[in-house]
This record gives C-alpha cells, sequence and structure tokens, in this order.
C-alpha cells in the first residue's frame, strides 16, 4: 500500500503538492476548470490541517519561448483562489531567489502556485527528462511532497517522480481515488464482465483490448474503430473511417476471439457530415456513404449483451456523438446503463466529454477524470508517478 496524504502531520508543514492544472485556455480564458476543481479536496485538507500549500503543475507543452504566453498558469491561480475563496499566491518563475523568498514568508494557511513546470523544458528537457537536479532543488523549497496530479502519473518527469527521491512522499486524494475504483473494476470477480470500446482509431486502443479482451466475457465495438473490424471482416464500408496500418491486427482478434469480441449489424451513415443520415445494415454500405454511428440494430443487440452485466468498462463514444444526428447510438448505450444501475465505469481519452454531454455522470460508478493515464493503466502497466511513492509500513 502506498502512503496517501492522511498518513501524514500537516500541521505547521509546508507542503509540495504536484497538481494536474493542466486546463484548456483559450485568450487566458479557461474553457473548462474540472481539473482545477478535482484539485480542491487535496488542498483544502492541507489547508484545513495546518499546512502551506506549493503547488506545482505543467499546462500543455513548451518547445519554443512562444509557448510560454500561451502555457502561463496565471489564469489558473486566478480561477484557483475564485474556487477555494482565498488568496491565491502566484510566482512567476519556476526557480530562483524572488521564488524562494515567497516560500520563505509564506504562513501556514497559505497557497503559493509556481509557473508552469515545463518552463524548465526550454532549459534542456530538464522537467521531462527527470532532471535529478531540478527535482532536488524543488524538494528544497518544501517539508514534505504529496502528488495529486492522477492526469501524469503514466509519465516520470521531474515535478512528480524526481521530487519523491528527495522528501517524504505520499498520494493526494484524487490519484487514490481514481486508482481504487479502477482496481475495483478490474479485480471484481463478479461475471458478467462487458467492455465496450468506441471512439476513433484502433492503433491508439491495441494494449488496451489486448489486456481487456483476456479478462471480459463480451467485448463489444463501437464507433469510428468498428469499421476497421467490419473492413477486416470483408465489409464495404465506403469512406467510414478506417484505421488500415490494424487490418491485420483486427483479422486476428476477429478469428482468435470469435466468441467474444460483437461488432455493429447496422449503421447510421451520410454522404458527409451534414448530409442526411440513413440506417443501413453492414453489408449495405455504399463505397461514396460514411458511417458515423450505431443503428437500432446494434443499440439493441449490445443492450442485450448488457443485460446481466455485474461490471462494465467504457472507452470511447460509439458513434460521432459531439454531432446531434449521430450521438443516439452512445446515448441509448448510457440510458440503458444508468436506467438498469450497472456498475459502470467510463475512461481513458475523451470518454468522459460524451458522458457529460448525453448522461447523467452521477449514475455512474466511476467517471475517470484521466485520458492517457487510464488507458495506460487499463492497458495494465505501472504506473511511474505510483510506482515512485512510498510504501506505508507495516
Ligand atoms: P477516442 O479519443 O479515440 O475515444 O475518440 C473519440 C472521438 O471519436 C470522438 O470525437 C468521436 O466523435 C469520434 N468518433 C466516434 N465514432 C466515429 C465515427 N463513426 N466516425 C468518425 N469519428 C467518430
Amino acid at each position: 500500500m502506498k502512503k496517501t496524504i492522511v498518513d501524514f502531520d500537516l500541521n505547521s508543514k509546508r507542503v509540495l503538492l504536484r497538481c494536474d492544472l493542466n486546463v484548456p485556455i483559450k485568450d487566458g480564458k479557461i474553457l473548462d476548470d474540472t481539473r482545477i476543481r478535482a484539485s480542491l479536496k487535496t488542498i483544502n485538507y492541507i489547508l484545513d490541517n495546518g499546512g502551506s500549500a506549493i503547488i506545482l503543475s505543467h499546462l500543455g507543452k513548451i518547445k519554443t519561448e512562444e509557448d510560454k504566453e500561451k502555457n502561463n498558469l496565471y489564469p489558473v491561480s486566478i480561477r484557483l483562489s475564485e474556487l477555494l475563496g482565498r488568496e491565491v499566491l502566484f510566482s512567476n518563475d519556476t526557480r530562483g531567489v524572488e521564488l524562494e523568498n515567497m516560500v520563505s514568508k509564506l504562513k501556514f494557511g497559505d497557497v503559493l502556485l509556481i509557473q508552469n513546470t515545463r518552463y524548465e523544458d526550454l532549459n534542456g528537457e530538464k522537467e521531462s527528462s527527470c532532471d535529478l537536479e531540478l527535482a532536488k532543488y524543488w524538494a528544497s523549497l518544501g517539508d514534505l511532497f504529496i502528488n495529486d496530479a492522477y492526469g501524469t502519473m503514466h509519465r516520470a518527469h521531474a515535478s512528480n517522480v524526481g521530487i519523491c527521491k528527495y522528501l517524504p512522499n505520499g498520494l493526494g486524494f484524487l490519484p487514490n481515488e481514481e486508482i481504487s475504483k479502477i482496481d475495483s473494476i478490474m479485480k471484481d470477480t463478479t461475471h458478467p464482465f462487458i467492455v465496450i470500446m468506441g471512439g476513433a482509431k484502433v492503433s491508439d486502443k491495441i494494449k488496451v483490448i489486448n489486456n481487456l479482451i483476456l479478462k471480459c466475457d463480451k467485448l463489444l465495438i463501437g464507433g469510428g474503430m468498428a469499421y476497421t473490424f467490419l473492413k477486416a471482416k470483408g465489409f464495404e464500408i465506403g469512406k467510414s473511417l478506417l484505421d488500415e496500418e490494424s487490418l491485420d491486427y483486427c483479422k486476428r482478434i476477429i478469428e482468435k476471439y470469435s466468441s467474444k469480441l460483437v461488432l455493429p449489424i447496422d449503421n447510421v451513415v451520410s454522404v458527409d457530415e451534414d448530409g442526411e443520415p440513413f440506417e443501413k445494415n453492414v453489408d449495405d454500405i455504399n463505397v461514396d456513404e460514411i458511417g458515423f454511428d450505431i443503428g437500432p440494430k446494434t443499440v439493441k443487440l449490445f443492450q442485450d449483451k448488457l443485460k446481466d452485466a455485474k461490471r462494465v468498462i467504457i472507452n470511447g463514444p460509439m458513434g460521432l456523438f459531439e454531432n446531434e444526428k449521430y450521438c443516439h447510438g452512445t446515448k441509448a448505450i448510457y440510458d440503458y446503463i444508468t436506467t438498469n444501475n450497472i456498475k459502470t465505469l467510463v475512461g481513458g481519452g475523451d470518454s468522459a466529454s460524451s458522458v457529460n454531454k448525453l448522461s447523467d455522470a452521477s449514475k455512474f460508478y466511476h467517471i475517470s477524470t484521466g485520458g492517457g493515464v487510464t488507458l495506460e493503466y487499463l492497458e495494465g502497466k505501472d504506473l511511474p508517478g505510483i510506482s515512485a511513492i512510498d510504501e506505508k509500513e507495516e
């Protein structure tokens, strides 16, 4: 068991806290503050228990000087201050005397956000290559380190993995909750266990398919990725999404797991996204048509497979759900799950946004806040950000 924040006495401690405040920002405006909200529980716990919080986070990628302005964390400090209902100090420097002065003046109950950790990437990729001299410097600012940045646990950077070498450390509430929810679904021994995969590209999901197909009873495939499987079965798919390089892989999966794999039997197609949609069986798609959603017969087939499901993992939407004409398949599957109270975890990639748009997220067992990290965890990989944290003493 890894140490967590509750294992520490935080009173009069300067807590170095890695958060994932990597929110979408356009022209200085935050478009979605979900990740800032997700960090509040751990920050408030530190402050309520007599500590001060020195927060590190990345924002976007920094490859050139120009990337710095659009990935400046300052607007995040303003939003964080509004959500916490208290002042958030901001250091424009990622290291140096001014930062050190700010840290030395911190009172317990104060919050300080340090500028984007990836500004250090301009200086020889120090953050992303886990430069230990940088990690040691950041560690010198605090008494202990808490990693709450679930979204970056699949990366080994100076600000999440490196710092662990130099300070007592533990996990924040967010990664602890995320990991225990995923573990609970994966290690549950009840059956049937159904996996539903959709979204765009097969190649992004091969390792997840490889891991989950061994564990599940049925793998239902919809969304754009279903067309590469249908093509591998010999169907005409018109101009639907095709992931040519994954065709052989799909053929192998179809042969090896024919009893587990469930593919669409009909689709909603059109000549382009704005054209009139038609329902068509899979053997009836024309060369100039594009499949944008699963059809009503497939919805019924998938619902039938979900009938007695005890646990479900969903990764990826069943169609181009952003367009109202093609959201019905995804919505019908979510409606069936919520109406029948099936224990369902949604995660990886952009899956969460389709639930927020089409359904009631509170009715699901868990909607993961992680994209790439949840995919890697579902692949069965160890997450370096978690592995670096100290074990609890027995
Ligand atoms: P992913 O991040 O791989 O889960 O892919 C999600 C994206 O796949 C969403 O933006 C969907 O609009 C898109 N998508 C799902 N089904 C289709 C489809 N049949 N054709 C084109 N795009 C699709």
